[in-house]
């Protein structure tokens, strides 16, 4: 491990960050669309239908993704709320916006700096009325995403409860109404498959078992907690029984956007519409030891769904690497807003090929060592940055990561793909642009503090094993390839 590390760091030299061709989507850019961009909390691409799921927990969004544009292989920049979000409402990796976790301290949180301009803000100066509905306690008010949206309608949330996402549709549709004549960019943010799960009526029961759960077998905060902290491990029904409430809660999640759907079908339009469906991060379920999100960069939580439907984006499916900073590159394209320079690396549209390598970047791990990770159409390269010590995984054809390569073939197959993080990022060092002169030492309202500590976010987990829980191959899936 440790001699691959130096080896990669010796054969790669710093350079200036690579850009590469773009493909163009032929919209008529006199014409502004809506733009709804539907982002769901903490849901993995392989839990929906239209991903190849074998439970029915998404009928509705399969259905609307029939005539959409599918990305099978789409990557969020973190594995957790705020640096992931922060990508998506900028358009730059975690390293160029500077907020999420800073990687100096337990608890310290950086706030997105002044300086750096977020989508809202240029779309609302190309005429757009921007408006945001959200549910997530790392998306408050404090943390400055709320900047360019003249109507930011934010409910904190904790693990218990949070606004529903058909109260969160209905407020959204609503404020769409009001001012019919000017297009608008909407976010509309679903809190369901967050945990704890707890799916409401008529889905509770679909797919999980005995309800109300026999006395003893309720699964607490306390045994949830102690799965966050590698403390302990479901027993198999435990954890069946888990991913089957996960699983309830994307259906509550495809209601509420089968709901939305209708709205804006109902809506007096003169213009196209763009609704984007995507999610801010995934969720482990033990795929590489671990549970929950944040503490790793891994495909279960990087890779995320995202189905695009409206102008420059037909019926199609896609197998190429994206991101969502791709995804801000079409969407400013279609708006009619100029590119930023050096801002986007990549754009994504249903029209055209794909030039250059593809390629996603993701960063800012919330717990354990910090991460950095790079994911190519073949391979991922995850390094650890406090030692400096990578692993490389081959990505299956369903994009499950669960193949660790070893020895000297994973030298020389990670070797390009350090060198394309180094062009992208200049080094692979922790984020020494999140300091703590940059960042707040403490959430500054305490309502929105204690929500945290609801969220189970302020709890200081231990050192986490990752090289034993992802970093050595695990039981059944892995081998030295
Ligand atoms: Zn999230």
């Amino acid at each position: 491990m440790n001699s691959l590390a130096l080896s990669l760091i010796l054969a790669c030299s710093r350079g200036a960050p690579e850009r590469s061709a773009e493909p163009e989507a032929s919209v008529d850019e006199a014409t502004q669309p809506d733009i709804v961009l539907v982002l769901v909390d903490t849901l993995r691409a392989d839990h929906l239908g239209v991903y190849g799921y074998e439970r029915p927990t998404s009928p509705h969004i399969d259905a609307w993704a029939q005539g959409a544009s599918v990305f099978d292989r789409a990557y969020a920049h973190s594995g957790w709320t705020l640096a992931s979000v922060a990508s998506l409402f900028t358009g730059r990796l975690p390293h160029q916006h500077r907020t999420g976790h800073a990687p100096v301290a337990d608890g310290l949180y950086c706030p997105l700096p002044d300086d750096v301009p977020t989508v809202a803000e240029q779309l609302r100066a190309a005429g757009y009325r921007t408006g945001a509905f959200i549910n997530n306690t790392f998306l408050a008010p404090e943390f400055r995403l709320n900047r360019g949206f003249e109507h930011w309608d934010w409910v904190g949330s904790s693990n218990l409860e949070h606004r529903s996402a058909a109260d969160t549709v209905a407020a959204a549709l609503q404020w769409m109404g009001e001012a019919p004549d000017t297009p608008v960019y909407a976010v509309v943010h679903m809190m369901e498959p967050h945990a704890f799960y707890n799916p409401p009526e008529p889905f509770l029961g679909t797919f999980s078992d005995a309800h109300p759960l026999p006395e003893g077998q309720v699964i607490d905060r306390s045994t949830i907690v102690s799965w966050q902290t590698y403390e302990a491990l479901p027993t198999p029904e435990q954890r069946d029984r888990l991913i089957a409430l996960y699983d309830e809660e994307i259906l509550t999640v495809d209601a509420a956007f089968q709901a939305l759907l209708d709205g804006l079908e109902a809506r007096p339009a003169d213009r196209p519409t763009l609704v984007v469906f995507t999610a801010d991060h995934g969720e482990e379920f033990w795929d590489h030891g671990g549970y929950e999100h944040g503490h790793t960069l891994m495909g279960e939580l990087t890779r995320v769904p995202l189905i695009v439907k409206g102008p420059g984006f037909g019926a199609g499916r896609f197998s190429t690497v994206v991101s969502h900073t791709d995804l801000v590159r079409s969407i400013r394209r279609l708006a009619g807003v100029a590119a930023e320079p050096g801002g986007d690396l990549q754009g994504i549209a249903a029209a055209g090929s794909y030039a250059g390598p593809r390629l996603s970047v993701s960063e800012n791990t919330l717990y354990g060592p910090p991460r950095v990770s790079i994911v190519d159409d073949g391979y991922r390269l995850d390094i650890r940055q406090d030692k400096q010590v990578v692993s490389l995984w081959k990505v299956a054809a369903d994009a499950s990561e669960t193949q660790r390569v070893l020895g000297d073939q994973a030298n020389a197959l990670a070797r390009p793909l350090f060198g394309q993080l180094i062009r992208i990022r200049g080094d692979a060092e922790p984020l020494a642009s999140m300091t703590a002169a940059a960042c707040s030492t403490e959430i500054p309202d305490p309502e929105v503090f204690s929500q945290l500590e609801a969220l189970g976010y302020l709890d200081v987990r231990p050192e986490v094993p990752l090289d034993q829980a992802g970093g050595e191959p695990t039981g059944g899936g892995a081998s030295a390839e």
